[in-house]
């Protein structure tokens, strides 16, 4: 008041009437005061305002472009100053939790007396009004907590327990977005008003926080999906680039560097990228860069390129076109992958593929359960089946009928065993025609080692067989010849022999009978004829007593000799004929056997005809109980005995002994040599050949021969 006082010398102190004048100077003084009153109090008002809209303009040029890591120091700034400018006791920027949007969450606070307060989380439901009038973008305005609705009673017990007096609650949305939450200011000292245009500052202020917050939020979005991304590349070893079309450059990341060979700070040009890529599928990557940037269409590229280190390397490109806002492509964005190793492995398997299907043996390759998965060309070539009729079926579409259950399945057992099966197979091909197989097949083992498929690898031995077949006849044909010029040899020598006696005993034999015809006959004479024909018959007999002493004396080269091995040499003579006739032979193993002495091609033909005579005896047996056992062993020190048995009819017990006898035969053909011709083979190498039933079933022919002495080398 000091200075009003002062300002009354004025031209009103010219009036001469004291108390008037007094009067005068007091209204007037008091007019002049009311007048500065009111111009200071407008002036320090306006003087506010322009201060708020100072800072708000300030705040709000600090806020553009704002980096999004600084947003929160600066929105907490901006509430200190406020808080100061505006003397609000504090001020908290709630979002809504957005995992849940029952949640509170203050980001953003600040006391006047505490300063920058620490975030924390509301769970509780303390202002259910407020929370509704903001969610529906309403401003809540409260000089004094009585100014809050019926309906707003929790909020108003909530606000009364926190010792808020005043409020101003403003909704953080923007343009009809979902508010992001709420900015409020509280007076706990005073109560205070919020005139309209500090609200509409305010609410400019709470739009400015919402731009900065969503973007914000945004901008993380966008780092966390691309660190997801830069991830996934990583671990999928992929490259980002990006190709900027109207500048023809490339933008690219640290694992495109590395794929392409760049060096980390070199441009990459489309001149750049040309030089890197391979001159031969250069025009292809050219042409699907320009198809897709014409089209819109993805890239879908593999090529190969040339690193600056010398590398020569395949790379796989995806890429799609990205277009601007009027619509015009202009980058193509995409990654890409080294895939050399793959393509190595592609070109090995290829290869291989081209081998196996070149190869001159039959492959199939089937899955665990034996469904067919690959044939190769020698398969459709040998069997007629095209890949297409065969696969997913099981090799059983070959089976010729020939094998009894038991077959398949000792194949089965072998290969789920983990073992290879060896041998072979009478297949029949598409067309009906048989043919034979020799067959391996061996599981597959994958990368954990179990059994993820069987591989058979076969060989057509049809043409094989039939020379082995021939090769066969002929040696049959030989072995009969053989024996019919025994027996040739042996007949004309028994009509040689015995032509003499024979022929006394005829010539006898017709006087004896024109002697019985005369009405008397001579009884001594006829008593002298029956004498004479027993003489010539006892010659008869010596005469092939005498042949087969003659056999027993031909030269015998005895060596040491193996059974086993001439048992064998044997085997290899009878296989072809063993198969065509389903006969199954088995030989016993037996380590240690000494070496017998023996002839061997003697031996040889003993156990041909023993084999022989086993197979004949089974021709009327059922296939699968066709079967011969060799068995060899030593008896004692001084023999070995050989046994070979079979499953046919047996011998009939009478017959034990005469099946020895010369020209005894039960066969339609037969010559009723062999027995006889072998035992006596055996004799001479001083061993024994005789004949038995097996309980079970079936004949064994036994012979024994002596063990080889150590002198024994040479022809007795
Ligand atoms: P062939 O074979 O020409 O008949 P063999 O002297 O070899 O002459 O055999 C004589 C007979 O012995 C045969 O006809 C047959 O009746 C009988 N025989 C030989 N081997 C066996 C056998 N394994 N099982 C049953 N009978 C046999």
């Amino acid at each position: 008041m000091v200075p009003i006082l002062m300002s009354i010398d004025s031209p009103l102190a010219i009036v001469n009437f004291p108390i008037w004048g007094l009067v005068v100077i007091g209204v007037m003084g008091l007019l002049q005061a009311y007048l500065i009153a009111f111009l200071l109090v407008s002036r320090r008002k306006y003087r506010q305002e322009d201060k708020e809209t100072a800072l708000l303009a300030e705040i709000s040029s600090k806020f553009v472009n704002l980096p999004s890591q600084e947003v929160d120091d600066a929105i907490t700034d901006a509430q200190r100053r406020l808080c100061e400018l505006l003397d609000i006791d504090f001020m908290v920027l709630w979002q809504w939790s957005e995992k849940n949007t029952g949640h509170f969450i203050a980001t953003h606070s600040y006391s006047l007396k505490e300063g920058v307060q620490p975030t924390f989380e509301r769970r509780d439901d303390a202002y259910p009004w407020v929370k509704a009038e903001a969610l529906a973008g309403r401003s809540i305005i409260l000089r004094s907590l009585d100014e809050i609705p019926e309906e707003g009673a929790k909020d108003r017990e909530s606000a009364h327990q926190a010792g808020i007096l005043s409020n101003l609650t403003l909704p953080l949305a923007v343009g009809g977005e979902p508010s992001l939450g709420v900015l409020t200011l509280n007076t706990t000292r005073s109560e205070r008003a919020w005139p309209e245009p500090l609200v509409k500052r305010m609410q400019m202020l709470a739009q400015i926080f919402t731009n900065a917050l969503a973007r914000k939020r945004a901008d993380e979005n966008r780092r966390e999906n691309e660190m997801r991304l830069s991830l996934a590349m990583d671990s999928a070893e992929a490259g980002l680039w990006e190709l900027d079309l109207e500048s023809q450059t490339f933008l690219i990341n640290e694992k495109a560097r590395a794929i392409f060979g760049y060096s980390p700070n070199e441009l990459v040009s489309m001149a750049n990228f040309k030089a890197s890529v391979h001159p031969k599928d250069w025009k292809l990557v050219e042409n699907s860069i320009q198809k897709a940037v014409a089209s819109g269409h993805p890239i879908h590229i593999e090529y190969r390129i040339r690193r600056a280190d010398g590398q020569e390397r395949w790379v796989i490109s995806r890429g799609r076109p990205c277009c601007n806002s009027d619509g015009e492509t202009e980058r193509v964005l995409g990654l890409s992958m080294d895939i050399t190793h793959r393509k190595r492995e592609e070109s090995q398997l290829h290869q291989m593929s081209m081998v196996v299907d070149q190869s001159p043996a039959l492959v199939v390759i089937t899955d665990v359960l034996g469904a067919i998965v690959y044939v190769n060309e020698k398969f459709t070539e040998v069997t007629g089946y095209l890949p297409e009729e065969c696969i997913g079926k099981t090799p059983r579409i070959l089976k010729s009928g020939d094998y009894s259950p038991e077959v398949y399945k000792e194949l089965w057992t072998c290969i789920l065993s983990g073992e290879t099966w060896r041998g072979e197979l009478h297949n029949r091909k598409k067309n009906g025609e048989l043919y034979w197989e020799r067959a391996n097949i061996s599981p597959m083992l994958d990368s954990n080692g179990k059994v993820s498929h069987f591989i058979g690898i076969k060989e057509d031995i049809t043409e094989h067989r039939r020379a082995e077949t021939e090769a066969q006849e002929l040696r049959n044909n030989l072995a009969h010849s053989g024996r019919v010029t025994l027996l040739g040899q042996l007949a004309s020598a028994l009509a040689h022999e015995l032509s003499q006696p024979l022929g006394a005993i005829l010539r006898n034999a017709e006087a004896a009978e024109i002697m019985l015809k005369s009405e008397s006959p001579d009884l001594e004479e006829l008593r002298a004829i029956i004498d004479d024909v027993l003489r010539d018959d006892e010659r008869a007999g010596q005469v092939i007593a005498r042949l087969r002493s003659l056999l027993k004396r031909r030269s015998i080269d005895t060596q040491a000799i193996s059974m086993p091995e001439v048992i064998n040499e044997v085997l290899t003579l009878v296989q072809t004929d063993a198969a065509d006739r389903k006969t199954k032979i088995t030989c016993s193993d037996s380590p240690d056997l000494p070496n017998v002495a023996g002839d061997r091609i003697h031996i040889q033909q003993v156990l041909l005809n023993l084999i022989v005579n086993a197979m004949d005896a089974m021709d009327q047996c059922q296939h699968d109980r066709r079967r011969i056992e060799i068995d060899v062993r030593s008896t004692g020190s001084e023999f070995v005995e050989i046994q070979i048995c079979d499953t046919g009819e047996g011998i009939p017990s009478e017959s034990l002994e005469l099946l020895f006898e010369p020209f005894f035969t039960s066969k339609t053909n037969g010559m009723g040599v062999g027995l006889p011709v072998s035992r006596t083979i055996i004799e001479a190498h001083h061993g024994k050949l005789w004949a038995e039933n097996r309980p079970e079933g079936g004949a064994c022919f036994c012979f024994t021969l002596p063990v080889a002495g150590d002198d024994t080398t040479s022809a007795q």
